[in-house]
């Protein structure tokens, strides 16, 4: 690693948000760094859905998003979903709109 420790860190002067492309980021509902993106494909060209989830606290919130979204993005945009308390707006699945609960046993299951 012939990398100089950097001195001069450029501080950009914003709120601290997560800006490396981690698989992790730190959840806003119990604040560990479990919360994981992913993305499905919609039918729509334009849009994609986006789905994070926390392992610590079961969070589950799905969006969709603009295609061009990355996880980054979507991590921002949850995170002022749960600043402002409306986590539970994308709590459930928007997709299958009928599969009540179905999912919620099948998770807890499933602990490594
Ligand atoms: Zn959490």
């Amino acid at each position: 690693m012939a990398r100089v420790a950097r001195r001069r860190k450029r501080r950009i002067k914003q709120v601290k948000r997560v800006r490396k492309p981690s698989r992790y980021f730190q959840c806003p509902r119990c604040g560990a760094m479990t919360l994981t993106v992913d993305f499905k494909k919609l039918d729509s060209a334009n849009e994609k859905l986006a789905i994070a989830r926390c392992g610590t606290c079961h969070l589950y919130c799905e969006l969709r998003v603009p295609i061009t979204l990355d996880k980054v993005d979507v991590y921002n945009k949850i995170s002022d979903l749960a600043y402002e308390n409306r986590l539970d707006e994308c709590s459930r699945p928007t997709s299958e709109e009928d599969s009540e609960g179905e999912e919620e046993g099948s998770e807890e299951g499933e602990e490594e």
